[in-house]
């Protein structure tokens, strides 16, 4: 689900309990380091109830400073930024997901994390913020192809990209223009991936989105002025629902893939709703697929879980990592 849970006070980040252990925020956050790097951030900090400093989780602005010192003072990425109103995404949770995928393409490789360019991802719904690309490129080196229906997220993220020519030379984005589709001409001639992944709209209306949106602002205390959706957490309605929710865009995800089989090493997707795992799973199984994960992820009191997909077998993966990661440092 694309809406970070708020944190249990607004004011401290706890340990995070449940990350995998390569997390570099498996022990919350040292808020001093972060605004010694950011300005913004330092005029933010204010002191928990036990004293130790930490942000005001509902401001937005003290939200996205936290964002951009964490990406620049632990991943070395500089200058991110994100237009007011995009989906704000809470670090750790992402950067678990790109530990757990590292940890599925070492199966493949002996046990150890194929790392450098060789490797490349597609990340489905990469949003402005490119929050996927950056975390995979700045832990294994990956090189990614971040795509989206929304003009106004490629449009940013290009920006993002424009101001950081280290990440510009290993991402590059890809908007889809047929929004009923998800790989479907997505993917040039002869082009394969290393794997997918896939951060999927939740909500089935704008209406559940916007009624979620409020939720989660009340939680921390402060309805939003004026009624209107709040959008520090919640990101424009377009991230955040499409026809049918979650379920509907995984399902769809794993018919289109089952038409470019052989193309891609590894298909994934986050899945929110344990509900929707079942059917997912059956729509999988109509697929045929030659090996199928699922990965348990939690981060805090939030549980989610990773789906992933193959469609060729052990000795054709096998052939795969001879052919793509052998031949340079891949590994
Ligand atoms: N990856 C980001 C954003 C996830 S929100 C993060 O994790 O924070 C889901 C994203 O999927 C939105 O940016 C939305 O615009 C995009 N999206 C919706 N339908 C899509 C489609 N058919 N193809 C690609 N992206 C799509």
């Amino acid at each position: 689900m694309p809406t970070p849970t708020p944190p249990p006070s607004a004011t401290e980040t706890p340990a995070k309990p449940g990350l995998h252990p390569r997390n570099r925020h498996r022990h919350g956050y040292d808020f001093a380091a972060l605004a010694a790097a950011d300005a913004e951030l330092a005029g933010k900090l204010r002191p928990g109830p036990d004293g130790a400093p930490g942000i005001d989780y509902a401001d937005p602005e003290a939200v996205r400073a936290l964002n951009r010192a964490l990406l620049a003072v632990d991943y070395g990425i500089a200058g991110w930024s994100l237009p007011a109103g995009a989906l704000c995404p809470p670090v750790p949770g992402r950067a678990d997901l790109i530990h757990h995928l590292a940890d599925l393409l070492a199966e493949e490789n002996g046990g150890t994390v194929p790392r450098g360019p060789q490797v490349r991802a597609l990340d489905i719904g990469t949003g402005a913020s490119l929050i996927y690309p950056l975390l995979g490129l700045a832990e294994y080196g990956w090189q990614f192809v971040g795509t989206d229906v929304d003009g106004a997220a490629i449009s940013a993220a290009t920006r993002l990209l424009a101001g950081n020519p280290e990440a510009a030379a290993a991402i590059v984005v890809r908007r889809q223009v047929a929004a009923r589709h998800i790989l479907t001409g997505i993917l040039r001639g002869g082009e394969h991936f290393d794997v997918t992944l896939c951060n999927p709209p939740f909500y089935d209306s704008p209406a559940a989105a916007a009624a979620a949106s409020g939720r989660k602002w009340r939680q921390l205390g402060k309805p939003p002025a004026g009624g209107g959706a709040p959008r520090n957490f919640g990101g424009s309605d377009g991230e955040l629902w499409c026809p049918g929710g979650e379920r509907a865009f995984v399902s769809q995800l794993i018919e289109e893939s089952a038409r470019i089989r052989r193309r891609c090493l590894w298909f994934s997707s986050l899945v929110s709703r344990a509900e929707h795992l079942r059917p997912l799973e059956a729509a999988l199984a109509a697929q045929h697929p030659c090996a199928t994960r699922v990965i348990e992820m939690r981060q805090g009191q939030k549980q989610s879980r990773l789906l992933a997909w193959t469609f060729l077998s052990r000795a054709e993966r096998r052939q795969w990592r001879e052919r793509r990661w052998r031949a340079g440092d891949a590994g």
